[in-house]
């Protein structure tokens, strides 16, 4: 029998991770295919809406002098600087009103990929009685990655839409992928655009 799309149910949320201007073609640090994730993205939005499930949403949120960016010793070049348009959410992206939006990057002294980095959001969703959560957004080999295993550190049940990310290079998603796995997250192969 083929896999199924499972169904939201109470205790889930869906997290769409830095789905920005500037990660997709044409912005300041392009993923390959970037764009070409909004449609299942908002397809599982539509979906936790109807079934009355939380929509979050990550941003990369950084200083115009973040330690990130390669002119201040960092790997990456300059991107999601605070108030740009860069920085903004792809207008193609159906957040729903309400929202929650998580913030990230915004030290001075170090980057932050995770969403669970030293934001408080684990023990905001413990609070909440979350207890699995499917993540589709950019870059799976990055801050995908880094959200997931934090998320499995952190006792959730990470669930990775493969049709709604992807990676910087194909090898590093590859590798990332099975990170994912070891730290006990479940690939989803199937999407709802599949
Ligand atoms: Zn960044």
């Amino acid at each position: 029998m083929p896999a199924k799309v499972p169904k939201f149910e109470p205790g889930d949320i869906f997290l769409v991770v830095d789905t920005q201007i500037d990660f997709c073609p044409g912005g300041a640090l392009a993923i390959e295919e970037g764009d070409q994730i909004l449609g299942e993205l908002n397809l599982w939005i539509r979906a936790a809406k109807d079934d009355g499930v939380p929509v979050y949403a990550s941003r990369d949120w950084h200083p115009k002098t973040h330690v990130s960016f390669s002119d201040y010793g960092g790997d990456w070049p300059a991107h999601c600087i605070q108030d740009t348009d860069g920085a903004r959410f792809h207008p193609a992206l159906e957040l729903p009103y309400d929202a929650v939006i998580v913030t990230k990057g915004v030290r001075f002294d170090r980057d932050q990929n995770s969403v669970f980095d030293e934001t408080g959001l684990a023990d905001w969703l413990h609070r909440q009685g979350v207890k699995r959560i499917f993540v589709g957004g950019l870059a799976q080999d990055v801050c995908v990655l880094a959200s997931i295993l934090d998320g499995c550190e952190a006792g959730f049940k990470m669930h990775l839409i493969l049709g709604a990310t992807r990676p910087v290079s194909q090898e590093g998603g590859k590798k990332a992928l099975e990170s994912m796995r070891a730290a006990g997250a479940e690939i989803m192969e199937i999407g709802r655009l599949s």
